[in-house]
């Protein structure tokens, strides 16, 4: 028998993703004695939610083992990069709640270091300068199914190589005529082991080098020497990095680099009914079919943000999906659950009304106003209760009452008595309808003074509890609902389809004249509310006392609940 100890010090392994297991069995090992990652963007779009997913695990790492994570600007192409972007990744990378503290780097930092590693792999005869064109590159490189040929220029001396690649530094020749390629092997399976581009000719102005160079590393040369220049141990990519680690490791191992970082390939995040690649993201924006990279239907880090996600919530749908090995695809109906989790433990509720129909309470003084206690939220005593105004004319939602009602609609109609949330037991007397249109366009009832606070002295019960704005307190709104901007589960992946037929019309409802009760009037920009029987909302960042605007972040009904329950 294990004693209890050494059960909770199996249970804890056994619940470490495979990533951790790695890392710990170096630390063991002494392989390692300390854990260093980093989170490495091409700053050439807005990051999404699969970046947050790698955000979350380098900085969570280096955090759990009490190591540190970079970020790395990722700038070797010099075509298509911008500090706008820059600046957003440094302000979803805090939001999310991380911090490289003064380890902020780029790769364009390295280019002379690795200028001269280019230089070093020459040296030892293990790269030279080739001048076969694209196209003869091509077809010299083979098939998977045949082998390669070695190119004319392979067994250029030393010295003329080192000329060369000078002369290609110095721009002496056009572009695309001269690459410098790693001497490896052209008939090795692995396509990328074929004598693999290490530095090509972009005359490209480049937007932190400027005009200084006009040869530009390759990814594969670039990336896993930031990795040993910044000291990285562990360096965490997707799969489709998998089969390029081979070449990773010969660069460092040719360079004679000492010690290695370590390549470590997890899957990439997939959601369902999104897109999450830069190109396409930029597609929407550029094309207009969204309001731009914050829009809050996108999936990038600002778009979640602006639609109300909590960085919170974020962080533990990023812990709950996990590590995996094998790529998959995770129902947005789980980022969803996350956010409905997190908010319904930090968000006020307050009574909002989108489709306002008039009600008048026949009974009650003309000019009365009482204040109602309300609870703040019930999940946190701490955060007390309001007072909400009520009067005798207020707002309910249009559908919350129907004149010819189905069997199983429970709320109001003429003749039936139902609660007001927090306030009194009201019956409907009478409907006032356009006599042109048939409309309605107001309701008339009456109050039941003994039922203050929401229930009856004698005991007697309702079957509905509405929510409800006073018409003469009530701020005015617009409420955006937003719905998947795809109908379709895998919108990228149809190859007899572009992903813009898959868009949604309908992926967002714009509601001018929603009544929200006055306790908002001076909430901040960006502060998230349940809406009593509605869903989570969050006030959006072009909000003003004025012109108040509000986003759904979700609506109440979760789906992933249920399917959990199943
Ligand atoms: P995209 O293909 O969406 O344009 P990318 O891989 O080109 O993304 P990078 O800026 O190169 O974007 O990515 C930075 C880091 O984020 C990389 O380490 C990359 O592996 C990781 N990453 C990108 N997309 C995902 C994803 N969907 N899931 C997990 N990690 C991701
Ligand atoms: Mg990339």
């Amino acid at each position: 028998m294990k004693n209890n100890n050494e059960n909770k010090a199996i249970d804890a392994r056994n619940s470490l993703n495979f990533i951790q297991n790695i890392i710990e069995e170096d630390l063991k090992t002494g392989k390692r004695t300390n854990v260093h990652t980093r989170f490495p963007p091409e700053p050439n779009g807005y990051l999404h939610i699969g970046h947050a997913k790698s955000i979350c695990l380098n900085f969570g790492l280096a955090k759990q083992y009490n190591g540190l994570c970079n970020l790395r600007f990722d700038d070797t192409n010099p075509t298509k990069e911008d500090v706008e972007y820059v600046e957003s990744i440094k302000e979803d990378v805090h939001w999310l709640g991380f911090d490289w503290d003064d380890r902020m780097y780029y790769a364009s930092d390295y280019f002379e270091k690795l200028y001269q590693y280019a230089v070093q792999l020459i040296k030892a005869g293990k790269a030279y300068v080739c001048e076969l064109s694209a196209e003869e590159i091509k077809e010299y490189k083979g098939t998977p199914t045949r082998q390669g040929k070695e190119s004319p220029y392979r067994n250029r001396s030393i010295d003329e190589n080192l000329l060369l690649f000078e002369q290609m530094r110095a721009g002496k020749f056009d572009e695309g005529t001269h690459l410098l390629r790693a001497k490896i092997d052209m008939s090795s399976p692995n396509m990328h082991m074929r004598d693999p581009a290490v530095y090509r000719m972009k005359k490209q102005n480049h937007h932190r080098t400027g005009d200084k160079w006009c040869i530009y590393p390759m990814y594969d040369f670039a990336h896993g020497l930031s990795d040993a220049i910044e000291g990285i141990t562990h360096s965490v990519c997707t799969l489709e990095f998998e089969v390029h680690r081979p070449l990773y490791d010969w660069f460092l191992k040719a360079l004679d680099i000492s010690p290695r970082p370590q390549q470590i390939e997890f899957a990439r995040l997939n959601l369902s009914y999104t897109i999450m690649s830069k190109r396409k993201l930029m597609e929407l924006v550029e094309g207009n079919y969204v309001d731009g990279w914050n829009d809050p239907r996108m999936p990038t880090v600002s778009g979640l943000r602006r639609r109300g996600y909590t960085a919170a919530s974020i962080r533990s749908f990023a812990n709950t999906i996990g590590v995996a090995k094998r790529n998959n695809v995770i129902d947005v109906a789980l980022l969803e659950h996350s956010v409905r989790e997190d908010l319904n433990k930090v968000a006020n509720r307050v009574m909002c009304v989108l489709n306002p129909l008039k009600v008048i309470i026949d009974n009650y003084p003309d000019d009365l106003v009482e204040e109602i206690d309300a609870i703040n939220n019930p999940e946190d005593a701490s955060k007390g209760s309001r007072k909400v105004p009520f009067s005798k004319e207020f707002y309910i939602e249009r559908d919350d009452f129907m004149e010819e009602p189905p069997k199983k609609f429970f709320r109001l109609t003429q003749g039936r008595e139902i609660r007001l949330r927090y306030a009194y037991y009201i019956t409907c007397v009478d409907v006032v309808k356009d006599k042109k249109t048939g409309e309605i366009i107001e309701l008339h009832c009456t109050y039941d003074p003994q039922t203050k606070g929401g229930s009856s002295p004698d005991g007697r019960k309702v079957k509905s509890t509405l929510h409800w704005v006073s018409a003469k307190h009530a701020l005015n709104a617009e409420v955006r609902l937003y719905d998947r901007l795809f109908f379709d589960e895998d919108p990228a992946g149809r190859k007899d389809a572009n992903f813009k037929d898959f868009l949604n019309k309908d992926s967002l409802t714009k509601l001018n004249n929603c009544k929200v009760e006055p306790s908002l009037k001076n909430a901040k920009n960006g502060t998230s509310f349940q809406f009593e029987r509605l869903g989570y909302f969050c006030i959006d960042i072009d909000s003003s006392p004025d012109n108040l605007l509000i986003n759904r972040t979700v609506a109440l009904r979760d789906s992933w609940a249920k399917i959990k329950k199943k």
